[in-house]
């Protein structure tokens, strides 16, 4: 019998049994999928958590005084390639069909962020993100991550605390508040949803990107799916678990971008053959293309794109608002 820790159903549950993806170890881990709600869930959080984020975890490289720098002229370039990526007038739209932009510029344009935007950053890592976000001008930027080792303030005034969402005070103090690839991580999944209610402001937007558990690589590859990370990933989550955190905390999802892209299909294969997510940046470099084939990478980009398109991709971009002041009265 599972218990959902989002939508409260109990019941018999399928369940699956991962191991760790990123280290090798003898421990397996539960996840069961809830058939109310559809998020898929580890069945019992590691007391250990933070155990399972080692030092080579992407996130935690201190971000360079190299890259926090950069010359005068440059910086002009960086801020007008920013003002043209955010917006969305006639000029950008044809700029965008000639030049790659970052892709922050999307949801920077879609949430109305501005420079002068309170933007916080959930689960930011060292801040790699922010860095390049407040070289473009955003000077009201920061970011909080509670598996860092410590707090980091940058030369250039960039702060990240380490702390969880829970412990940051105030309401309605950010404008825009993201979580790339960190809602994923967090055990009490209820009480986020609480504080991002607390913290959004009216007229504000919080972006929630996060791995898919109703997706067709889930699907396809379950144990082997490589946005299961196990058991660093406690809550897969469907469209309805969001839907349903969210109108609970007084949010509510006004756009759904389904983002996911080739890695689903080649990093689960990867893992299909034993060869475990931090072993395979290096197992691509030294079998370059020949593991599956520039053809078959084309394929799978394609499938990607019509995955998304479908709405059955596994990484996805909520957007939400804040519809009413939840204070938590019962
Ligand atoms: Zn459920």
């Amino acid at each position: 019998m599972g218990s959902c820790k989002i939508c409260k159903e109990s019941g018999d549950f399928p369940v699956w049994y991962a191991r760790d993806m990123r280290h090798a170890s003898d421990e397996i881990f539960a996840y069961f999928q809830c058939s109310a709600c559809g998020c898929l869930q580890i069945e019992e959080v590691p007391a250990n958590l933070y155990s399972y984020y080692k030092e080579e975890y992407y996130s935690y490289k201190k971000v360079s005084e190299r890259k926090l720098k950069e010359s005068a002229l440059k910086g002009v370039f960086r801020r007008a390639g920013a003002a043209l990526g955010t917006s969305s007038g006639p000029g950008a739209r044809l700029a965008k069909s000639i030049f790659t932009f970052p892709v922050h510029h999307d949801w920077f344009a879609r949430a109305h962020v501005t420079k002068a935007s309170h933007i916080l950053d959930v689960g930011c890592g060292a801040g790699s993100l922010l860095a390049r976000i407040r070289k473009e001008g955003y000077k009201n930027a920061c970011g909080i991550d509670p598996f860092i080792g410590d707090d980091i303030i940058y030369p250039n005034g960039l702060e990240i605390k380490k702390a969880r969402l829970e412990e940051v005070e105030g309401t309605g103090r950010y404008d825009f508040i993201m979580m790339n690839h960190s809602l994923e991580h967090i055990p009490d999944q209820v009480s986020l949803f609480a504080s991002l209610a607390r913290l959004i402001r009216f007229g504000g937007t919080v972006l929630l990107r996060i791995p898919v558990g109703t997706s067709y690589a889930w699907q396809e590859y379950t144990t082997d799916w490589v946005q299961l990370d196990s058991p660093r990933h406690l809550f897969l989550h469907s469209k309805k678990s969001i839907e349903l955190l969210a109108r609970e905390a007084g949010l509510e999802v006004t756009a759904v971008e389904y983002d996911s892209w080739e890695f689903q299909f080649y990093g689960s294969e990867l893992l299909r053959k034993g060869i475990l997510i931090d072993k395979q940046k290096a197992f691509l470099e030294d079998n370059g293309e020949l593991v599956f084939g520039k053809e078959q990478m084309e394929e799978w980009k394609k499938t990607s794109e019509e995955l998304n398109a479908e709405g059955r991709g596994d990484m996805a971009a909520f957007y939400l608002r804040k519809v009413s002041d939840n204070k938590g009265e019962e």
